[in-house]
């Protein structure tokens, strides 16, 4: 809601196949038609909007790239989005993690058997993610494609929700508290928790990143 300009990928020719026929354009927000609602979502804020577009113009200056080459390009971005999205992925998790062992020692947890080895078992995990991670810019480093970064978004982002849920199973009856104002940690753990929900769903569901991780980088073939 506080953008001037957006990226549409918009189909220009309905007579070919799905892939086919979609161009990138870009939209001045301002053009009449337009209506940008704000969303809020699951964490309360409104950091994002819904838009629509009622017979907006676009005029042809703003097509990016060449006409109906829109998948080729939105492939290009994703990737790179995907791509970029693990090393924010892994440092929230370590992040994740320092924060648990910080966690489980103010709750005199910390000795705690089965807290230990959940705690062990998602920094091992870490830890194996980062190490991925720069085997792919190694690769890049020389010239090689790195077909793991595809892992990369999925992973952190499928651990992270695990991260958060270990700290809401340590705060125990705590966790039912969503008011910020009277909940442990200003609900820190509540609101982290709500909001690793939603990176298994942008720039990807993890559905759609396994399809991907079958079918592009595994060879398998389409069901
Ligand atoms: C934090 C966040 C940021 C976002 N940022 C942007 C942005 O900058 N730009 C933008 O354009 N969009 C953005 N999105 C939207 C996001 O790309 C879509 O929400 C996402 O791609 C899923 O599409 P959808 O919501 O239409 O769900 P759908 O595609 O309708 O999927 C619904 C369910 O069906 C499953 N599903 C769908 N297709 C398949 C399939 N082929 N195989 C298996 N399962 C399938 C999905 O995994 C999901 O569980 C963002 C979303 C979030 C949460």
């Amino acid at each position: 809601m506080v953008a001037s300009k957006c990226f549409c990928y918009v189909r220009t020719d309905p007579d070919v196949p799905k892939h086919k026929g979609i161009s990138v354009v870009i939209i001045d927000l301002d053009l009449p038609g337009v209506d940008v609602r704000p969303l809020r979502h699951l964490g309360g804020r409104a950091e994002f909007a819904e838009v629509f577009f009622t017979d907006v113009v676009v005029p042809r200056a703003n097509l990016v790239g060449a006409l109906n080459d829109g998948w080729r390009i939105t492939m290009g971005s994703l990737a790179h989005e995907r791509g970029a999205l693990w090393v924010e992925g892994v440092m929230g998790a370590q992040r994740g993690i320092d924060d648990l062992v910080r966690l489980a020692h103010e709750r005199g947890v910390s000795t705690d058997r089965v807290v230990r080895r959940r705690v062990a078992e998602l920094a091992a995990q870490v830890r194996a993610l980062r190490a991925l991670g720069y085997k792919g810019f190694a690769s890049f480093a020389q010239g090689s494609s790195a077909p793991e970064h595809s892992f990369m978004k999925l992973a952190t982002s499928e651990l992270r929700q695990e991260i958060f849920e270990l700290g809401l199973d340590i705060q125990g009856a705590d966790r039912a508290v969503l008011d910020p104002t009277v909940a442990a940690e200003g609900a820190r753990w509540q609101k982290s928790w709500m909001t690793s929900l939603a990176s298994t769903i942008g720039g990807g569901t993890s559905e759609v990143q396994r399809n991907v991780i079958a079918t592009r980088v595994l060879g398998l073939p389409r069901d």
